[in-house]
């Protein structure tokens, strides 16, 4: 058969307007398949990653998977009401969420929606999910203390600001308490909390709030949730929102903390979508990209330099272990993106020491650049003092007779212990720290039993908050003991001691 020219251009015109019209409808896709939050959609053939998408019942989407035919999406709530055959438009966003001061107080969703009953969140700035890491020029090394509050990490495993430090441990030895007393002590600091709770109860999340209000900490506090029973793609996502909101204060030279509670429960989260996109499974069925998981979350953790505001966001990630085994696959991975780690044990929880930090495991790779120098001249020794503890405890056990300096290190060690024991919901400034942990350093409770420490440590504090305050002032304002200081304060403690060994007078 023979075509004329003119039929062959005919042909071609038509051929490019149907091109143009397929590019046109690139926007629009069909779902093929859904089912257990995760849709395949073809027909999105610009679609980006990362992308979101709406389906017809106006449920959004997320493009986790591109490939040749389809792209996998996650669906961002419930999937009950999409169907196959049903478009998908893209939005040409990723996922956003709001922030701004509007937070303060609340409490969000994965996508900063409100799940509290206090109304819509009044903010107008969004904030992409997702963003690449400041890069290292933009950076400052970390130098301002973040105080915990608790004795034990302010001396032995100091916080910076801008530092990452991991808080590891089985589970029920008090790493959610950790992290809590932390935001609690914050209230006098200029430091902004965001607790992100990642696939637990939402009751448990409930209780939380609830002693963050009693403890008047949520007037600084935003809690970003998506509890065990929300779906996977929410919990992937929720501690990247969390993080976005801490980086608007950040770039407004604010100083941020943030607490991942807990990552374990996100890497698994991420595990069931990747396994439900069908994406190869690797080590312990999860996918080859689960460090990228982390550490790109982790990256944007940081100190900015004095041209960008001098804010910071400070990242306490939480990582469940099994059996004490820090040498798992998922803590292995975070221990290497962080810049230290608090290690929670659980027969040093279940024997009464609590907080249950391991000081022999525990590390702060960068923290003590930041510790005041008042806390460091009374800390400095504690680590070893109570590794020689442990050590020579364990000796002692076999009930050989002891010569009087083992004795007298084991007494020393005891007290030490003692006095790094402190309650919840108790967080304590630097000052009343620094004065518990000079009067053992010192010796002062050298005669004091052991089980009367803890009455005399509090009474202690009462003595300086009500006579030696100028003392406290001295020591807030310098951050340091000088030789003067510390005259005074030692004949503060001894004249509390002495009052107290003549009441009690047993000693
Ligand atoms: P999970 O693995 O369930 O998340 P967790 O490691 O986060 O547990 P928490 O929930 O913080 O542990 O604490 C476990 C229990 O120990 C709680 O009942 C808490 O009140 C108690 N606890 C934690 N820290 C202290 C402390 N310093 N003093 C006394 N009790 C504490
Ligand atoms: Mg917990």
């Amino acid at each position: 058969m023979d075509l004329r020219a003119d039929e062959i251009s005919a042909l071609i015109k038509e051929r490019i307007r149907h091109y143009e019209d397929k590019i046109e409808t690139d926007d629009v896709g069909t779902v093929v398949t859904v089912g257990d939050g995760i849709a395949l959609v073809e027909g999105l053939d610009q679609a980006m990653l990362s992308e979101l998408v709406k389906f017809e019942d106006d449920t959004y989407g997320m493009i986790l998977n591109l490939e040749e035919e389809v792209v996998g999406v996650v669906v961002l709530g419930d999937d009950t009401n999409i169907k196959e055959g049903q478009s998908v438009k893209r939005t040409k966003q990723i996922v956003e969420v709001k922030v701004g001061d509007a937070l303060l107080g609340r409490v969000v969703n994965a996508l900063g929606e409100p799940v509290d009953d206090l109304g819509p969140i009044k903010s107008d700035t969004y904030r992409p999910i997702e963003r690449v890491a400041p890069g290292v020029m933009t950076r400052k090394s970390v130098h301002e203390p973040l105080m915990t509050g608790l004795k034990v990490i302010d001396s032995m495993i100091p916080i910076g600001r801008g530092q990452r430090e991991l808080i590891i441990g089985d589970r029920q030895t008090g790493k959610t308490a950790l992290a809590i007393d932390t935001i609690i002590n914050q209230k006098d600091s200029d430091v902004i909390c965001i607790y992100v709770a990642i696939g637990q109860k939402a009751s448990t999340v409930a209780q939380i709030v609830e002693k963050l209000k009693a403890n008047k900490a949520m007037d600084y506090t935003v809690v970003v949730m998506a509890s065990a029973s929300e779906a996977a793609p929410m919990q992937y996502i929720v501690p990247y929102s969390a993080c976005a909101m801490g980086e608007e204060w950040m770039e407004k030279g604010k100083h941020v903390l943030i607490v991942y509670d807990d990552l374990s429960k996100h890497a698994v989260a991420y595990r069931t979508l990747s396994l439900l996109l069908r994406r190869p499974p690797g080590r312990e069925a999860y996918p080859g990209d689960i460090f990228y998981l982390h550490s790109r979350l982790l990256e944007r953790a940081c100190k900015l330099n004095d041209e960008l505001g001098g804010g910071s966001l400070t990242a306490l990630p939480i990582i469940e272990t099994q059996a004490g085994d820090i040498s798992a696959y998922i803590p292995t991975n975070v221990i290497s993106i962080t810049d230290g780690q608090i290690f929670l044990q659980t027969e040093l929880f279940n024997s009464g020491i609590r907080p249950a930090v391991d000081s022999g495991l525990s590390v702060s790779r960068v923290g003590s650049n930041a510790q005041t120098k008042a806390m460091k001249k009374v800390s400095k020794s504690l680590k070893l003092e109570l590794a020689q503890y442990n050590e020579l405890l364990a000796f002692t056990q076999f009930g050989s007779d002891l010569d009087a300096i083992t004795q007298k290190t084991i007494d020393h060690g005891k007290r030490v212990q003692e006095i790094l024991k402190q309650d919840q919901y108790e967080p304590l400034t630097m000052e009343l720290e620094v004065v518990s942990l000079y009067a053992v350093e010192k010796g002062y409770l050298s005669l004091i039993k052991v089980d009367e420490i803890k009455k005399v440590e509090k009474g202690l504090h009462r003595h300086f908050i009500n006579k030696h305050s100028d003392l406290l002032k001295a020591l807030k304002e310098t951050g340091d003991i000088d030789e003067a200081l510390d005259e005074k304060i030692a004949s503060a403690i001894k004249e509390y001691i002495d009052e107290y060994q003549l009441l009690n007078g047993d000693n």
